[in-house]
Formats: structure tokens, C-alpha cells, sequence
């Protein structure tokens, strides 16, 4: 059925009858193309295959002569890994603890933990609290908004501006002692490609909060991918772990990142930056939840990216297979919306995101003519607590996971959608 002559039923202008031609043609193309998640595509992937054939055989000797082949009793990881991702995240390497595959698993076991046991010995676990709100930035990543949903936990939505939420609001919110923490991806945002500014990551290092246990869930899954050489002065990142730390907050900041998308997304290497109680509490319930993870793997990638170096080589070449995406569609927007002045857009220097913003009320209706047009996205109001957008307009574009030759059409696609619930709303 033709769901378009459901909403066009009154005599067409010109430009809405042109329109209604294209999307019937795309509907004919049987079109399946995807830009719903930040996968990477074939060929950054293949930029990690020397991977699948390290470690050699005989080599399974970590620097300090560790046997990774076998079980060992140092929980907190290799430390030639660690050191890595110290200096990937500025952070002490003896304030680095490797996890598994995904950061992920190790954000949700801090927040099952801070549930079960409270966030250090002498806390209440967060369970025994009637209510316990999260200050949640949004546009956001509706993985962190699905965990904290599923733990029962109240979101307080903040509008992400073009430096983050508004410092201000955050000192706010932190006055109500039910406001336990804040979940956020700081660099290259998921989905705003924001970069906080330092103003903001100050204030959530410095500030008072009504909860002594109030935690900063500090998602740096995109610290390094950038897509240009000279990152943007607007996009250097304050460093939150030593602000806390002279500001007497140290055990506020808890600090993921992971290899997904440096190497293979879900055979990576995960990690957490904390400070040494916050490791201690961990690896005193982690202890019994089991003896290592994969120190081959570890391993494996250690010999991939030994140094600072290899790994800011490996995302040069990253970015360049991902920088012509971004730019294509920043180019396409700017042409083919601007002058319309239908929605508004970021042009982030790094991350695996585009987040335009619709006309408000447009987002949900754009997203499903791309889909009949055979252009699946991500679905519009994931970016927000409980999948609801009040404004109905952020839309994530992931342009990584598709091929380059493909994007024009994706992006003509796009741009019929975003004319078409337009003219839509307007008649
Ligand atoms: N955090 C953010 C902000 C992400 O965008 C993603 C993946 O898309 C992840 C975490 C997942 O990372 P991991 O594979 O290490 O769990």
C-alpha cells in the first residue's frame, strides 16, 4: 500500500508532487541500506586483521613474565595494557583496571554494584533508597538510558548545548541528595558530537553535591577517534580525573573506555579509570565473579598497538576512511536543508555520530519514510529517557557502517524524508 496518499490528499504544489515521485521511486528500489547503529564498516575492520594472527605461538609472556595462557592472581590486568590506556585516557596506569570485551559490562556492574553494596564500604547501596534520580544529558546514548531505566532509576533530563549541558542546571540538580550521579559521554558525544567544555567538566569535578556518593559515569568511548589530525581547541577535553582528585572528589569519577572501535567491536579491550579505592571496592566483589578475563587477548592486542604511536597511526587511518562520510553529509545538509532552514545539525570533528535535529514534531515521521524507503535509522527518541523526545526531532545518523558509494543515495533518501514530513505538517 501506498502509505504516502495518506498524508497528501489535497491538491499538490509542484515541489510536493516531485517529491511524492522520488519517494514512490525509492520504494521501487527495494533499497536496504542501514545507518541505525555506529558500527564500523568491512574496511576499518580489515584495518585490524594482522589481530587474528597475534599473539604468535610462543609468545605468551606478558612483560613481567605472566603466563597468559593460564589463570594469574593479578586481577587489575597486564600492565603494559594498562599503561596504554593511561596514557589514551591521561590517567595513572595504577589507576587503570582492564575489563573484557565491553565497557559496557563494566559500567553496569559499577551501577549494579553501587545498587547491591553501595558505591565504597559505609554507603547505603543505592537499593535500600525509595528513589534515586541520574542526571542524564540528552541528546544521549540509549544504552546508559535503557540500563538506568531497567534499575529502576528516575532520569532527570539536561538539553545538551553546543558545550554540553548547561554547568549551572548540573550544580542545580545536585543540591536534591536523591541525585546519585551522572551519565554521560564527554568527547565526540553519542549522539551530539559534543565535546564538554572545561567550565562544565570543572564543575562536575568540583562541585558540591547534596549526596556524598554521588558518581560520574564518564563514558570515553570516543577519546581518540578523532577525525581530523589538529583536533578542534573545543574539543580537548579536560582531564576530570585530576580535577576531581585536587578537588578532594577523587572517588567521584568513574572512567570507561574500550578498543571497540579502535579495533573490533566486541573483542576488544575494556577498562575503568578510577581511583584506588574505587578499584579496591571493585576487585573486592569482582573476585568472586571470576579469576581473569582474556589476557591473550590483551596480549594480542598489545603486540597490535604497543604504544601511544601505533594507536594514533591506527585511527589516522580510521578517520580517513570515516571523514569522507561525515563530510558528505555535512556537505548534503548544508546544500539541500539549510536553505530551507528545515532543521539544524552538529559537524563533530570526531566520534561516529551526525545528530540533526528535525523541525520539532517531524523526527518520528522522518524516521518512517526513510524506512519505507528501504533506510533504516536509529529510531527517533532513542537518544532520550524512556525512548521519548518532548521535541520530537533528534535523529542519529551512523554513517560509518555504510558503504561511501552508498551515502548519496542515503543521504537523497534522507532529505526527500526531511521534505516530505515537512510539507507534510505544513498542509
Ligand atoms: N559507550 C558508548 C558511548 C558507545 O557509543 C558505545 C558503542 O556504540 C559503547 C559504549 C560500547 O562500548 P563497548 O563495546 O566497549 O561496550
Amino acid at each position: 500500500m501506498d502509505t504516502a496518499k495518506n498524508y497528501i490528499n489535497e491538491e499538490l504544489s509542484g515541489e510536493k508532487e516531485l517529491l511524492l515521485k522520488k519517494y514512490k521511486e525509492f520504494r521501487e528500489m527495494d533499497l536496504s541500506l542501514d545507518l541505525s547503529r555506529g558500527k564500523p564498516c568491512a574496511a576499518q575492520l580489515e584495518l585490524s586483521s594482522e589481530l587474528l594472527s597475534l599473539p604468535g605461538k610462543d609468545d605468551y609472556l606478558s612483560e613481567e613474565g605472566i603466563d597468559c595462557r593460564n589463570y594469574d592472581t593479578d586481577l587489575r590486568g597486564l600492565t603494559e595494557v594498562r599503561r596504554l590506556f593511561g596514557e589514551m585516557l591521561e590517567v595513572p596506569a595504577d589507576n587503570i583496571v582492564l575489563g573484557g570485551n565491553a565497557s559496557l559490562a563494566l559500567l553496569h556492574d559499577a551501577l549494579t554494584r553501587a545498587f547491591l553494596f553501595g558505591p565504597l564500604p559505609g554507603f547505603t547501596p543505592w537499593c535500600k533508597y525509595d528513589k534515586i534520580k541520574f542526571i542524564c544529558p540528552v541528546p544521549g546514548y540509549d544504552w546508559h538510558f535503557h540500563v538506568l531505566e531497567q534499575l529502576g532509576v528516575e532520569m532527570i533530563s539536561v538539553k545538551t548545548g553546543p558545550a554540553g549541558p548547561d554547568p549551572e542546571e548540573i550544580r542545580e540538580l545536585a543540591k536534591d541528595p536523591a541525585v546519585k550521579g551522572i551519565i554521560c559521554v564527554p568527547k565526540y558525544g553519542n549522539p551530539s558530537g559534543i565535546t564538554y567544555s572545561e567550565e562544565l567538566v570543572r564543575t562536575l569535578a568540583e562541585m558540591e553535591t547534596a549526596a556524598p556518593d554521588f558518581r560520574i559515569f564518564w563514558d570515553n568511548a570516543y577519546c581518540i577517534h578523532h577525525l581530523y589530525d589538529e583536533p578542534d581547541k573545543q574539543d580537548q577535553l579536560a582531564n576530570i580525573f585530576d580535577l576531581a582528585a585536587a578537588a578532594g572528589h577523587e572517588d567521584r569519577v568513574l572512567i570507561f573506555a574500550s578498543t571497540s572501535k579502535v579495533t573490533f567491536p566486541g573483542a576488544g579491550i575494556s577498562c575503568m579509570a578510577a581511583s584506588e579505592a574505587n578499584i579496591q571496592e571493585m576487585l573486592r566483589i569482582r573476585k568472586y565473579r571470576l579469576v581473569n578475563y582474556d589476557k591473550l587477548n590483551y596480549l594480542r592486542h598489545i603486540r597490535f598497538l604497543p604504544d601511544m604511536e601505533a594507536v594514533t597511526e591506527h585511527m589516522r587511518k580510521q578517520a580517513a576512511l570515516l571523514r569522507p562520510k561525515f563530510e558528505y553529509i555535512d556537505e548534503v545538509l548544508t546544500r539541500e536543508l539549510k536553505p530551507l532552514g528545515y532543521g539544524d545539525w552538529n559537524t563533530p570533528r570526531g566520534g561516529y555520530f551526525i545528530c540533526y535535529y528535525a523541525p520539532k514534531g517531524c523526527a518520528k515521521r522522518i524516521v518512517r519514510l526513510c524506512k519505507e524507503m528501504g533506510v533504516t535509522l536509529t529510531p527517533a527518541g532513542a537518544a532520550y529517557p524512556h525512548d521519548h523526545d518532548p521535541d520530537d526531532s533528534a535523529i542519529r545518523l551512523a554513517p560509518s557502517f555504510a558503504d561511501m558509494e552508498d551515502i548519496p543515495l542515503v543521504m537523497d533518501v534522507f532529505v526527500t524524508a526531511v521534505k516530505l514530513a515537512v510539507a507534510e505538517k505544513e498542509s
